[in-house]
């Protein structure tokens, strides 16, 4: 698929000017998480990539590929919620076929893929039950199959484990960082904690108030952040 690149992004809702001049690129591959505090445009940022919400000015390119009027399915991008974003009167089995039905999958084909998903997160003793009989970890794992069966080329992730406790927090986060080694598709991962970013990303873009403040790995960042708020924000020793 190649690298994802957003030039010069800019996005007003109205008056509110959310996110400034984001220059960005994500290779073929990358784990990269977004972090910053709440409202600083993580989430509009991954919309706006998702294709969900409209930029107000700048490219979002794909590949070399100005995707700026592809819906999401044709950006070949899937994105995972919390876990409450399943439907609760579909089962499990539905809930990951649902999305492929209404793209017109071949039956066969959705069979393989939910197949192939839930042998992947292991989740197939729960296939025929509704999401609400089973437990949050269970559940954010079928949320990450939605996503896993449209095989899509970048995932994006909007603080998935933001429902889940402290002990399941950190067990889903190896599940997606194992699930990334697997399956070596690009990711992008937001979050406002910074032990999440420091521990899952191969390159950690900071945001605040709707620009990139710095982008690094983990150990570049916390070595050599930029300025006070990024020393701060990861807890650097200066
Ligand atoms: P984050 O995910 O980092 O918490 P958001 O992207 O949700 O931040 O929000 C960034 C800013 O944009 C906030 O000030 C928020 O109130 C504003 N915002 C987000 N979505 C909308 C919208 N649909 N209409 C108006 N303002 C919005
Ligand atoms: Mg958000």
């Amino acid at each position: 698929m190649g690298e994802l690149k957003l030039s010069s992004l800019n996005k007003a809702f109205g008056a509110v000017h959310v996110l400034h001049d984001i220059d960005l690129s994500v290779k073929d591959g990358e784990f990269v998480v977004f972090v910053g505090p709440s409202g600083c445009g993580k989430s509009t940022l991954l919309r706006i990539i998702a294709g969900l919400e409209d930029v107000t000015s700048g490219r979002i390119e794909i590949g070399g590929r100005d995707v700026g009027q592809l819906s999401p399915a044709e950006r070949k991008i899937a994105m995972v919620f919390q876990s409450y974003a399943l439907y609760p009167h579909m089962s499990v089995r539905k809930n990951l076929a649902f999305g492929l039905e209404n793209l017109k999958f071949k039956r066969s084909e959705i069979d393989a893929r939910i197949a192939e998903a839930a042998r992947m997160l292991a989740i197939e003793p729960y296939l025929d039950r509704k999401p609400r009989q089973l437990s949050g970890g269970q559940r954010q794992r079928v949320a990450i199959g939605r996503a896993i069966v449209r095989e899509p080329d970048i995932f994006l992730f909007d603080e998935p484990l933001s429902n889940l406790d402290a002990a399941l927090r950190v067990q889903t986060r190896a599940e997606i960082t194992r699930l990334h080694q697997q399956i070596k598709t690009t990711m992008i991962y937001v979050t406002h904690d910074q032990v999440e970013a420091m521990t899952m990303a191969d390159k950690i873009v900071i945001l605040r108030a709707g620009r990139v403040e710095q982008v690094g790995s983990p150990l570049e960042l916390f070595d050599y952040p930029r300025n006070l708020f990024v020393a701060g924000f990861l807890g650097s020793p200066r």
